[in-house]
Formats: structure tokens, C-alpha cells, sequence
């Protein structure tokens, strides 16, 4: 469904990413590891539009992506979810997850509200006064308002203690079995290949590495790399 052929993309004349082909289909799980600084948060924003692609084409059901304004690229069903969470900690939750929604607002709420119940009675509470955790979930949240097609989640486990990540990537199975499939980037290479159908590993800006998630968590260069495994 998400096809990336050839893509560079990076900062003014500064490319970061080289060359990436990456796919992910529909209802799927794809995780994308790789050291810090290796170019992962730069090929999410060139992606969802936040950067230009330098060259190269990223295409969603057939569509093309690369070109396009962040808002239309939004509108064609990518939503991304950044490192960070970027919610708007003066808003309450029922707030940040209505400026995700384009209708039916109502009715989306009630939805995102069964995958985090968390958040049920937290609606009218100031986003910024949410645990780190109840952060992620209501960024997750409200990237899901608008039924995207795929959803883009930078570092979902940043700064989260594991039992509150185990928590949250619980629920990213029904959320692509409902038709948002994940590109999720994570540092947490055990959690997100135990996750993911399939992975890329993006080094210096290039994929290096790509298969079966099962595959690369038995990559001898995978385990030594990011797993610790000797
Ligand atoms: P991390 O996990 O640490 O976020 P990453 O794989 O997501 O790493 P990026 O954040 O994409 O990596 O950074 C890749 C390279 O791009 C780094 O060398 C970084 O310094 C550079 N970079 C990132 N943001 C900018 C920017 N706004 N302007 C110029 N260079 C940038």
C-alpha cells in the first residue's frame, strides 16, 4: 500500500537518506530500527511531507505523496505521529483529539476511546498534565481520528517505563487489523521486532538490512548491533 522507491531526502543541501525502498502493506506492522542519527525521524518527515524528498517517490494506494503539501498528504490517509508526542499541553485531551478529526467527531472519540480507556476520564483534563504514557496514547489517539490508512509512530517508547510501552504497543495489533497499518520507528529493537511483520534497518541513511521481523531478530549482525547479544 505505502511504496517508497529511491527516496533521498535530507536538510537544504545536507542529504541524510539515500536511496530507500521501503513498502509497507495493508494492516500491516513494519518497524524501522537503526542507530541514533542513522536517518529514521528525517525519512518519517519526508514521508508525511514535513521535508521536501530530494528525489525518489513514496506512493499510498497508488497515489502519489512526494510532492504534495503535509495537508493533502494528511488528507490521502498518513498520519504521523512524531518523536515527542507534540500534543498542545494548554488543550485538554478531548481538544487534541478533536483537532485530529475531520468528522464525525463525536463518533471517532467514542472509537479511539475503546483502544485507550485510559484516556476516558482523562477527556477533560489538560494534555499536559497526562502522565508520559497517557501522552502517547492520546498522540496516538489523535492521529487516529482522522481513520488513516497508515500512521507513521516516531519512538513510541521514548522516556515510557516498559510495562506502560507494553501497554501501548498492545493495542497497535487492532489498530492494523482495523485498517491503519503502522511504519513504527523504535530504539526498542526487542519490542518493535517482536511487533512488526517485517523490518528495515536504516544505517548512515541507507537500508542495510530488511526481512521478516522473526528473520532479523535471529540476524547474528541484528543481535549484536541491538540486541546486545554477543
Ligand atoms: P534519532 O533516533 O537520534 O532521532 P534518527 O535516525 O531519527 O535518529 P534523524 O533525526 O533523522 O536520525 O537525523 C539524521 C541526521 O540528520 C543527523 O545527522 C541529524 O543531525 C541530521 N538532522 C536532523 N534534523 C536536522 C535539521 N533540522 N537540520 C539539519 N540536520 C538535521
Amino acid at each position: 500500500m505505502l511504496e517508497v522507491r529511491g527516496l533521498t531526502a535530507g536538510y537544504g543541501r545536507v542529504r541524510v537518506v539515500w536511496d530507500v525502498d521501503l513498502t509497507v502493506g495493508e494492516r500491516e506492522i513494519v518497524a524501522l530500527i537503526g542507530p541514533n542519527g542513522a536517518g529514521k525521524t528525517t525519512l518519517l518527515r519526508a514521508l508525511s511531507g514535513v521535508l521536501p524528498a530530494a528525489s525518489g517517490t513514496a506512493m499510498l494506494a497508488d497515489r502519489p505523496l512526494t510532492g504534495r503539501s503535509i495537508e493533502d498528504i494528511a488528507g490521502l490517509g498518513v498520519a504521523h505521529v512524531p518523536e515527542g508526542r507534540r500534543l498542545f499541553p494548554g488543550l485538554t485531551v478531548r481538544q487534541n483529539l478533536l483537532l485530529g478529526a475531520w468528522r464525525h467527531r463525536t463518533a471517532e472519540i467514542d472509537r479511539v476511546l475503546e483502544l485507550f480507556p485510559q484516556l476516558a476520564p482523562r477527556l477533560n483534563q489538560l494534555a499536559g498534565s497526562l502522565s508520559g504514557g497517557e501522552q502517547q496514547m492520546c498522540a496516538i489517539a489523535r492521529g487516529l481520528m482522522s481513520r488513516p490508512r497508515l500512521m507513521m509512530i516516531d519512538e513510541l517508547s521514548l522516556g515510557l517505563a516498559p510495562i506502560i510501552v507494553d501497554e501501548i504497543v498492545m493495542r497497535l495489533p487492532s489498530i492494523a487489523a482495523g485498517g491503519t497499518a503502522v511504519l513504527l520507528v523504535e530504539q526498542d529493537v526487542d519490542t518493535a521486532l517482536s511487533l512488526a511483520s517485517r523490518a528495515y534497518v536504516l544505517e548512515t541513511g541507507r537500508i542495510v538490512l530488511q526481512g521478516p521481523a522473526a528473520d532479523l531478530l535471529a540476524d547474528s549482525r541484528v543481535q549484536e548491533s541491538y540486541l546486545g547479544i554477543p
